[in-house]
């Protein structure tokens, strides 16, 4: 915390116990399955009270797309933990990840080729993760980059290649099916008889478990990265929550600090918030209207889920968070502290912004 905070709210409150269950169940259905779990923690920013929960429950593999909370989590685990840095590195992390030991996935060969000088440099081997395109159009190499540059693999004697990894349903929302499962396993074997040693194939993240949910076989998939199924026990990418999973996990807090019955001065030009957006769309007339203390620097609106079920969020600025509760049976005061579900966007901001504390409970 940069600066003292003087007050409780907002408050992320997070109930490891939900958390452990969805360990203990995933961990069991990853075995029938013969997947082995990686743990992303990049939505809570690697917090050492879930980074200790997921070890000692058996967890081994972590990943996170940000060096910074790899390198917090190798200070807290022992050394035998394997850690992977799932966002494609910048140069200026080279050094560290080589120093470190963390495994990196990588999209072009010129980065493949500062790693091993880098390797070399300090004497190591690195192992390293191939990405690879595979539908969303984000990062990865092309499949047939990788086929075509193959030979040059033996060019970097400093590196290993562990792995091939594939994600999907982030940014284009292109959601994994047998066929792009198909392509990946097709592309290891591929690999594997053209070098003649085993790698492994990763995907992630959460989007991925509903293949596995059908009990069909599949063969060839060796390791799963999820933060999402064990964090919320749901799948925004299908807009499902995975019933034999518990959601509930996360409860933001936060306290009204007025409310008053107002309506908007209509015939006046609107105009844009803080973050680039259109001014809210009130319904007529004069509406009550409760106001609280937490914004979207805080939190994200659009994922946060308000038990009362009469009141509607109608928006945020930085700071305040706007519900319209004309329509409530509930009667609120001024001062009081109403709580929040929480999702995944909406946690991981609460977990960025040094103005709302964090406690964990069982
Ligand atoms: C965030 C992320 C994951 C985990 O995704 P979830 O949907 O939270 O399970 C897996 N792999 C990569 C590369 C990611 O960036």
């Amino acid at each position: 915390m940069f600066k003292v905070a003087v007050s409780t709210y907002p408050l992320l409150e997070i109930d490891l116990s939900i958390i452990e269950k969805n360990i203990k169940v995933l961990l069991k259905k990853c075995a029938s399955w013969h997947l082995h779990p990686v743990v992303v923690t990049k939505g809570f920013l690697a917090d050492a009270p879930l980074v200790y929960l997921f070890y000692r429950s058996g967890i081994r593999s972590f990943a996170d797309s940000n060096l910074e909370n790899l390198l917090y989590t190798k200070k807290l685990l022992p050394p035998e933990v394997r850690l992977s840095l799932i966002r494609l590195p910048m140069k200026e992390e080279v050094e560290e990840i080589v120093a470190q030991g963390i495994i990196p996935f990588v999209s072009h060969w010129e980065m493949v080729e500062a790693l091993s000088c880098e390797a070399e440099k300090q004497g190591k081997v690195l192992p390293l993760f191939l990405a690879l395109e595979s539908g969303d159009a984000r990062e990865g190499f092309l499949p047939e980059e990788i086929e075509e540059m193959g030979d040059k693999i033996d060019d970097f004697p400093h590196i290993k290649v562990e792995g091939i990894c594939s994600t999907l349903a982030c940014l284009s929302g292109v959601l994994p099916d047998e066929e792009i499962l198909e392509r990946l396993v097709a592309f290891k074997k591929g690999w594997e008889e053209k070098w003649g040693r085993k790698i492994i194939l990763s995907v992630g993240g959460t989007t991925f478990l509903s293949l596995w949910e059908k009990e069909k076989e599949i063969k060839g998939v060796d390791e799963i990265r999820l933060g999402e199924a064990l964090l919320f026990g749901n799948d925004i990418s299908r807009g499902r929550n995975i019933e034999w999973l518990e959601s509930g996990a996360f409860t933001l807090k936060a306290e009204i600090v007025e409310i008053k019955s107002k309506e908007p001065d209509r015939g006046k030009e609107t105009g844009f918030d803080a973050f680039g957006e259109s001014g809210f769309s009130p319904e007529a007339g004069k509406r009550k209207r409760m106001i609280l203390a937490l914004g979207k620097q805080d939190s994200d609106e659009h994922q946060l889920y308000f038990a009362d079920e009469n009141a509607k969020i109608v928006g945020a600025t930085s700071n305040y968070l706007v519900i319209d509760i004309e329509e409530s049976n509930r009667v609120y005061q001024l001062g009081e502290v109403v709580q929040f579900q929480a999702g995944y966007g909406a946690v991981l901001r609460a977990f960025l912004s040094p103005y709302v504390r964090k406690v964990y409970h069982w």
